[in-house]
């Protein structure tokens, strides 16, 4: 570690353009009611350092000296969350206030304890401290620094300030040893740097380093993943990525520099910036899509063609299942990834009399966005994508030629011939 400052710099916010009516009104009462109990409380976190950035804040958190069961006590609508450590929900109407007691860093007495493993992981960072304490502990210095919306003034222990201002993601002390207390921070390196167009210096993402994040639970990975990739920077985020072994640890099945990953991502990006919903699901579905078709063929030419069905949902399930042993994705995104391939093959040769119950599918929506990007990246004949587009506005009279003028081919194809995944089914119309 570098050598620690005592004491913290302290500065009026009002000259770095940071007031408290930037700041969420129920944030700052957390804070009031914390502070009239006689605690210490601060705002801290992303939260702080948008504000710097002169950006919104996503969310707004609070650090304070209180006990989570303290913080339980001051507020009636509150409850205790949090699965790694005891942090405290405020509600207010749908928004939530995250209230944390200071907390540090396991220090070596800590570790030989037991609460780190003998190559540094931190198993257990619960232990609660000082707001000094709570600084230090953070990942990088842009993200330990407070602001007391009361006082407006802002509070840094870590040169946060400083690298906000040179545009520098900074680990606080050693970067390895940071990242071996805790190998999540690798991939919170990309995102940050990813989210504000930061640098990061110093040789960190070695595939070593990666191979670590093999020893994080799968459900926090999880968590990683959605905030990686579902929060409007998912493109540059997975660039950033490709440039690191990483990928080979969290994604072994995805070929790199695929174009159909790319265009999802920049496609996630859109959408969020659009106010459309985004699910993780779509994304994962896009990443293990050649995965699961180079499976199915492989089944497909084992036990032969009869089998087409069964082949696409041992494939599907195989890949899903081998994916979550690394990101242990929620059931309800494994079934809504399989409905999205599955319909990939309907929506590609349609078949006349199926059109209709196609459109009302639950997840024809998803199926069609799908087929529109694989349109995009070369993977399917674009005149199929437009097909689709097309039906969906069309009067009943237009639906019904539509349908009918789907190529012969298509029209015949029935029973399980039609379970090629090939874009045979191409309209005549356009
Ligand atoms: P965003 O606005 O994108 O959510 P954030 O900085 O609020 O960014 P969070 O993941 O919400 O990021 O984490 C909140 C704060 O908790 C961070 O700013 C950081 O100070 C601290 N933190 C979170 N995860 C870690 C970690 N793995 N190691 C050290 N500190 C962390
Ligand atoms: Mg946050």
């Amino acid at each position: 570690m570098e050598t620690e400052p005592l004491a913290a710099a302290k500065l009026d916010a009002k000259p770095l353009n940071v007031s408290r009516k930037q700041v969420d009104a129920n944030a700052v009462d957390v804070v009031a009611k914390l502070k009239g109990a006689g605690f210490q409380a601060w705002l801290v976190g992303g939260c702080v350092r948008d504000l710097l950035l002169g950006a919104r804040p996503k969310d707004f958190d609070v650090a304070t000296n209180a006990t989570p069961e303290q913080v339980r006590g001051l507020f009636r609508r509150s409850r205790l969350v949090g699965r790694r450590f005891k942090i405290t929900h405020v509600r207010y109407g749908r928004d939530v206030i995250e209230v944390s007691t200071f907390r540090k860093a396991p220090s070596g007495d800590l570790r030989i304890n037991g609460n780190a493993k003998a190559n540094g992981l931190i198993l257990r960072d619960n232990a609660y401290g000082t707001l000094r304490e709570d600084a230090f502990r953070r990942d990088f210095t842009v993200n330990a620094l407070y602001y007391d919306p009361h006082e407006e003034q802002i509070l840094d222990y870590v040169g946060g300030l400083d690298d906000i201002k040179r545009q520098r993601l900074r680990f606080i002390g050693d970067a390895r040893q940071r990242l071996r207390e805790d190998p999540v921070r690798l991939l919170r390196a990309i995102r940050f740097q990813a989210k504000l167009g930061f640098g990061l210096d110093a040789a960190w993402a070695d595939s070593r380093m990666a191979e670590r994040l093999r020893e994080i639970p799968a459900a926090r990975l999880f968590d990683e993943f959605t905030k990686m990739f579902l929060s409007g920077y998912a493109a540059k985020a997975w660039h950033l990525l490709e440039g690191t072994p990483i990928p080979g640890v969290l994604f072994p099945a995805v070929p790199k520099g695929n174009r159909l990953v790319q265009l999802a991502m920049e496609n996630t990006d859109r959408r969020i910036a659009n106010g459309r919903p985004v699910t993780p699901g779509f994304l994962l579905a896009v990443l293990l899509w050649e995965d699961f078709r180079a499976r199915a063929q492989a089944l497909r030419s084992q036990h032969g063609a009869a089998n087409g069905e069964d082949a696409t949902v041992l494939a599907a399930q195989s890949a899903l299942a081998d994916q979550r042993r690394i990101i242990a994705m929620p059931r309800r995104h494994s079934h809504f990834i399989q409905d999205v391939w599955h319909l990939q093959r309907h929506l590609r040769s349609p078949r006349p009399k199926r059109v209709p119950k196609l459109l009302r599918e639950t997840r024809f929506r998803a199926a069609y966005d799908f087929l529109l990007l694989c349109a995009d990246a070369g993977l399917v004949e674009p005149a199929i994508g437009q097909w689709w587009t097309d039906i969906q506005t069309a009067s009943d009279e237009g639906r019904d030629a539509m349908i009918n003028d789907l190529n012969p081919a298509a029209r015949q194809r029935g029973g399980r011939g039609g379970s090629r995944q090939g874009g045979r089914g191409k309209s005549r119309q356009r």
